[in-house]
């Protein structure tokens, strides 16, 4: 199910959203102009709308913020203060399917059906999932074209240039509501498929275990990487954390927060006893995409990376480690020691109606 809207609308119809939710969207930072996912709080920030990059930084930050109250407690009174949860319903738009499937791997992972982190929940449930469709893709570096993508979204938003027009896809029930009497906004209803994503960069296999000693790896992270961990900032599936308590000095009340943190860092790897489980720094270089590629889809079933070429685009040591992959697979077909996993190579296609789709409220927890 979908519907038409006059590509000149699109302002209108933000305006509309706007005037009944929060809404968030990627807007150009006044001062340095970097595109971040900001709430529109006056019509005239729409002017800083900005589509044609997607946001450095990712939307994770609406879900898990990086510094993060969980809750409060008193030991005189055995009171535990939950932290409050905004009432007013949130849209955010403007996510790429990237974005949106890094959103569901998220959920895969804190809705679960045996555990449920309380804090994401309430921020997900009062969440609008609206996304933006990528006619051609915004960075070089995106390489979704090699994950498996869904339709994960309550609406997507695609331009349609020969129409004038752009398509609002509806990808889930809580997607039709939230399309329904919008002050001012005439919706045609129409179908359209929504196609894959092509883009030029591509990871030629994800099979990357055989590869796990290959000195490609060793070479790279003592050499080339700062483990400065931005790429794990900007990663919108990264979900590493900590968590502390902040107590009074007579340690009768206090703040339990959470921050989050990164596999890269060797002190994040330490233990009880003062043990480090993964001193070495290619050890904690491999973990980053081992965990992406291998571990997590050992569990879950997907990788845990959609693609978005972030961690690329933003490494200040220009490291990119799809091209490493793909090089070592080259040296590997080349010398036949292990053909590569085909079905690795290929991608499901993406489903063209949006049934997959998702605001958190009703949807089946994982
Ligand atoms: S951003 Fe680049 S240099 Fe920094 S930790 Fe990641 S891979 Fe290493
Ligand atoms: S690992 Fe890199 S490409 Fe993959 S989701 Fe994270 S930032 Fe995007």
């Amino acid at each position: 199910m979908g519907f038409l809207l006059p590509r000149r609308k699109l302002e209108s119809f933000l305006r509309a959203l706007a005037k009944r939710h929060t809404l968030i969207a990627p807007l150009q930072r006044e001062g340095d102009g970097l595109a971040t996912f900001e709430t529109v709080k006056r019509p005239e920030d729409l002017a800083r709308l900005d589509l044609e990059r997607n946001p450095p930084f990712s939307a994770k930050k609406l879900f898990m913020p990086p510094y993060e109250h969980l809750f409060a407690y008193d030991m005189a009174t055995q009171e535990v203060t939950d932290k409050k949860v905004e009432e007013k319903r949130r849209v955010v738009f403007g996510l790429r399917l990237c974005d949106l499937n890094a959103i569901k791997i998220q959920d895969a992972l804190f809705l679960r059906r045996d555990f449920t982190d309380d804090q994401y929940r309430a921020a997900r449930e009062e969440t609008l999932l609206v996304g933006w469709y990528c006619n051609t893709p915004p960075s070089p570096n995106c390489f979704c074209e090699s994950m498996e993508l869904t339709n994960y979204y309550d609406v997507m938003v695609r331009e349609l240039p020969d129409k004038d027009a752009v398509y609002l896809d509806v990808g889930s029930p809580a997607g039709i509501v939230l399309l329904e009497g919008l002050e001012g906004v005439k919706l045609v209803e129409h179908h359209e498929a929504v196609p894959r994503i092509a883009t030029r960069k591509r990871l030629n296999t994800r099979d990357v275990r055989p590869v796990y000693d290959h000195p490609s790896w060793k070479k790279t992270a003592e050499e080339r990487c700062l483990f400065c961990q931005r790429c794990t900032i900007v990663c919108p599936t990264c979900m590493c954390f900590d968590v502390y308590d902040k107590t009074s000095e007579d340690v009768r009340h206090g703040v339990r927060k959470r921050t989050w943190d990164s596999c890269l860092s060797k002190e994040f790897t330490r233990v009880a006893g003062n043990h480090y489980f993964r001193p070495e720094r290619a050890a904690r270089f491999k973990h980053r995409i081992y965990h992406k590629l291998a571990y997590y889809p050992e569990v879950f079933g997907t990788p845990m990376c959609t693609g978005c070429g972030r961690c690329i685009s933003e490494c200040p040591a220009n490291i990119d480690w799809v091209e490493l992959i793909n090089e070592i697979e080259k040296e590997r077909v080349g010398s036949g020691t292990n053909a590569t996993s085909e079905k690795n190579t290929r991608n499901e296609t993406i489903t063209t109606s949006g049934t997959n789709a998702r605001s958190v409220t009703g949807a089946e927890r994982r």
